[in-house]
C-alpha cells in the first residue's frame, strides 16, 4: 500500500486508497511536517503503508523528516500535477481532448494539455500566497478562511475602474464589464477608506483576474477551448472561482474547476507508484 504526498510552498497534500478502493485526501500545512509524521505513523498499521510517492517543491525536507521510518520515491512536479489532473478528469467523468491547466499553488503554473502531450507553458507569482500577502498588507487579515468569508460579502465596484467607467456615455472599443483598472477608482476619487470586505473583494478580483487573463492567452496561443482551474487557492473561495469563470466565460473559453481541485500533485505522486 502505497500513500502519495505532495509537499507545496504552502500545504502539504495526502492521497490514498482507503480498503475499499476509495481515494482518500487530507492537508497539512507544509511549516508542520512533524504532524505529516505523526500521521503516518498512526496510520501506517491501520494502512499498511509501504512506501511514499513524493512531488511538491519542498520534498527534501519531507525527506529529511521521513526517510528514517518509509522509502520515498520522488517524481517531478509538473509530472504528478498533469497525471493527478488526467486521473481527477476522468473520474469526474468530464471528457475534454485539450485544455489549458493552471495550478494556482501559492504561486500559478500553467500547462498544456491534450490526448498525447502535456508541456509547462508558463506561469506568474501572483498566486494563492500574492492573495494572502495582499489581503494581510492591506486590512491586516491573515487568516485565509476568515479572508474569503469577508471577501464573499464584500463589493468591488468602488475600488475598480470598469472599462464602461472610462467610455461613460460611448460604445465601448471591448466589453465595458472588463476591468480597465483593477484598484484604479481608487486614486481617481481620492478615497482611501473602503470597508475591509470590498478590499478584499478586490484583492481577489486582481488575482483571480491576473491569473485568467494570462491563462486564456496560452488557451488562444494552443487552440484550446479549455482552461481548468486547479490548487488549494480555489478551496471554500467561491468568490475567487466567480472571478475566474466569469472573467474566462467573457473572454469566451469554458472553465473547468474539478471537486478536489487540491490534490492533483498529491493524487499524481500516489499513481506512480
Ligand atoms: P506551490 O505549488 O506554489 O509550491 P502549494 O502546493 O502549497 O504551493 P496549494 O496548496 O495548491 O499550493 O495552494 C496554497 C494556497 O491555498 C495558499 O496560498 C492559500 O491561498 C490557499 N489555502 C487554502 N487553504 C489554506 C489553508 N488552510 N491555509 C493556508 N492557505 C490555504
Ligand atoms: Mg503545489
Amino acid at each position: 500500500k502505497y500513500i502519495g504526498i505532495d509537499t507545496g510552498g504552502t500545504l502539504t497534500k495526502i492521497a490514498y486508497l482507503s480498503a475499499d478502493d476509495e481515494l482518500q485526501l487530507l492537508a497539512f500545512p507544509s511549516n508542520d511536517l512533524a504532524s505529516v509524521k505523526e500521521w503516518i505513523c498512526e496510520n501506517t498499521k491501520v494502512n499498511a503503508i509501504e512506501a511514499i510517492g513524493a512531488t511538491g517543491g519542498r520534498t527534501e525536507q519531507l525527506r529529511s523528516v521521513l526517510e528514517d521510518i518509509r522509502s520515498i520515491h520522488y517524481i517531478v512536479e509538473f509530472e504528478a500535477t498533469l497525471k493527478g489532473v488526467r486521473y481527477l478528469l476522468q473520474k469526474e467523468q468530464r471528457d475534454i481532448e485539450n485544455a489549458i491547466i493552471t495550478n494556482v499553488g501559492t504561486g500559478t503554473s500553467i500547462h498544456y494539455m491534450s490526448d498525447e502531450q502535456h508541456i509547462r507553458v508558463g506561469g506568474t507569482g501572483v498566486g494563492g500566497g500574492t492573495l494572502i500577502g495582499l489581503a494581510a498588507l492591506t486590512t491586516g487579515i491573515a487568516n485565509y478562511e476568515e479572508i474569503n468569508t469577508l471577501a464573499n460579502r464584500g463589493k468591488r465596484h468602488e475600488i475598480d475602474l470598469l472599462v464602461k467607467d472610462i467610455y461613460q456615455g460611448m460604445d465601448t472599443p471591448i466589453s465595458g464589464d472588463l476591468t480597465a483598472s483593477n484598484f484604479g477608482k481608487v486614486g481617481i476619487v481620492e478615497q482611501t477608506d473602503f470597508k475591509k470586505e470590498d478590499i478584499l473583494a478586490t484583492v481577489q478580483g486582481l488575482v483571480g483576474e491576473v491569473i485568467s487573463t494570462l491563462s486564456i492567452q496560452y488557451a488562444e496561443q494552443n487552440n484550446t477551448p479549455n482552461v481548468v482551474y486547479i490548487g488549494s487557492t480555489l478551496s471554500d473561495n467561491d468568490h475567487l472561482k466567480y472571478v475566474m469563470a466569469h472573467y474566462t466565460e467573457l473572454k469566451k473559453h469554458t472553465p473547468i474547476f474539478l471537486d478536489d481541485h487540491g490534490y492533483a500533485g498529491a493524487v499524481g505522486a500516489l499513481l506512480n507508484m
